[in-house]
């Protein structure tokens, strides 16, 4: 090991940070990680996998109004959020077990603790100096609370999981994956929701008839949306929170939830000890193998905002530990990564929006399903689901496939391999239905 305490010392045990960890020990390398909260990250612990189960537990207000239609009586319907917030929460602690079985199956050594830099292969672990030959950070990303009066007031992802009861009346503050994530589980739980945003869109990078149809789907909900606003200050008020925008009258509220961004964890690391040099974007600056400036030192994840979803962070820590301890050096292909936003209903993306085909190939073709599920027909129920595949006119290549509807990211994954492998528009026709289902529109469109 040559003089030092661990071949790799890894900072922050969450997805990207774990996956490193147990690859390099399996590898050989001794491995020692330190995490200052919870091993598992922002997706098992305050992220992707808490919030798709209040997804799940969001979707029966609806499934239960549906039924009727189906023949079931159902005489009294009541949610009780405690339940389904403790049972959630049990859920992540047993996720956190297994996160914490991993590494000690592999052999990794856990400081609960938070890891500074002294020097560029020296660490401050919680009081205990600690030498590693290779130093991986990976300490992801937090929610941005604006600099504002009275943003303290407000709460962000990290809390929303917690909540002692649900309010009855919420702004939530963006228009992004989060903000609509949470405006469709609080919408069915019965909460009051309005989405506040600075531009005049949500889900600005989507193709903007997804948005569209997300949009009009959630005002036949409900959810109340405010744009081309700017928050100025909050107030606390005897009967909740005043929220004063820099146009138009202030908003009563009940509970305000900041959902307008995440920023890379790179403060209090000692990054300057080491010599490690940011980005524009105040992000680790990594080159294609998530190498820093400081040759022993890499960097994975959400702290590189590269793309801030947690297979990415996955695969640069697999790609990092086969790199430098396996003798196995691959790349991570950020070409065609799909993405889902667990709204109500959701949505699917991979590849390239219409727009930007267009710019980058010139010809494209653009074929649409635009129709209302069976389900939806038989509930009575009148939200109908798009799918949008684009084509390469020269080539006949689908090069991106964009939906919403019921199911939308289970399909899509799908879609997204035949995509991923440059499959053809004629292919796709080729294939046979499978009827009935809601994916065979991808094969039906003409
Ligand atoms: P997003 O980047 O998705 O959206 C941010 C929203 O906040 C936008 O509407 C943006 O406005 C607005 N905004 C940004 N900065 C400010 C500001 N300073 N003041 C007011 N409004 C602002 O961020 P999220 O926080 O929703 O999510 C962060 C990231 O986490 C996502 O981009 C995604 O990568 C990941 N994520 C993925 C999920 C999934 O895979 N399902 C779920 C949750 C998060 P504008 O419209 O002007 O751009």
């Amino acid at each position: 090991m040559s003089g030092y305490d661990h071949d790799l010392f890894v900072i922050g045990a969450g997805s990207g940070g774990v996956r490193a960890s147990r690859i390099a020990a399996g590898h050989g390398a001794n491995v020692g990680v330190a995490e200052e909260f919870r091993v598992g990250g922002t997706c098992v612990i305050r992220g992707c996998v808490p919030k798709k189960l209040l997804v799940y537990g969001a979707h029966f207000a609806e499934d239960l109004v549906d039924a009727k239609r189906f023949g079931w009586q159902i005489d009294s319907r009541q949610f009780a959020w405690p339940v389904l917030r403790d049972n959630v929460l049990a859920e992540v602690d047993r996720l956190n077990g297994i996160y914490h079985e991993t590494l000690e199956n592999h052999k990794v050594k856990l400081y609960p603790s938070r890891a500074t830099f002294i020097d560029a292969h020296t660490l401050d672990v919680g009081g205990e100096r600690v030498t590693a030959r290779h130093i991986l950070v990976a300490t992801g990303a937090r929610p941005l609370v604006p600099d504002l009066p009275g943003a303290e007031f407000g709460i962000t992802s990290n809390e929303v999981f917690h909540l002692e009861a649900l309010p009855k009346r919420l702004v939530i503050a963006g228009g992004g994956y989060i903000a609509n994530e949470f405006a469709g589980v609080f919408n069915e739980f019965g909460v009051d929701v309005t989405l506040i945003n600075r531009s005049a869109d949500i889900l600005r990078s989507w193709d903007p008839a997804l948005r569209d149809r997300l949009l009009q789907i959630s005002l036949a909900k409900g959810i109340n949306f405010k744009f081309n606003c700017s928050f100025e200050r909050i107030e606390k008020t005897d009967a909740g929170l005043r929220i004063h925008l820099k146009e138009g009258d202030p908003i009563e509220t009940d509970m305000l939830l900041w959902a307008v961004g995440r920023r890379p964890n790179v403060e209090g690391l000692g990054l300057d000890a080491a010599g490690v040099a940011l980005n524009e974007m105040g992000a680790i600056a990594v080159n294609e193998d998530s190498a820093t400036n400081v040759d022993n030192i890499h960097a994975v994840g959400d702290v590189t905002d590269r793309i801030q979803l947690t297979p990415i962070a996955i695969r640069e820590g697999h790609a990092f530990a086969d790199s430098i301890f396996g003798n196995k050096p691959w790349r991570v292909d950020y070409n065609c990564v799909p993405s889902a936003v667990f709204s109500n209903p959701p949505l699917g993306s991979v590849g390239m929006t219409e727009a930007q085909a267009r710019n980058k190939l010139g010809q494209v073709k653009v074929f649409t399903s635009d129709f209302r599920p069976m389900r939806n027909v038989l509930a009575g129920r009148n939200e109908r689901a798009l799918y949008k595949l684009i084509v390469d006119a020269s080539t006949d290549r689908v090069v991106g496939a964009h939906m919403i509807g019921p199911d939308a990211p289970e399909v899509l994954q799908a879609v997204a391999i035949a995509i991923k492998a440059g499959l053809t528009k004629a292919q796709f026709d080729d294939t046979v239905a499978l009827h009935p289902t809601m994916s065979e529109e991808l094969v039906l469109m003409r």
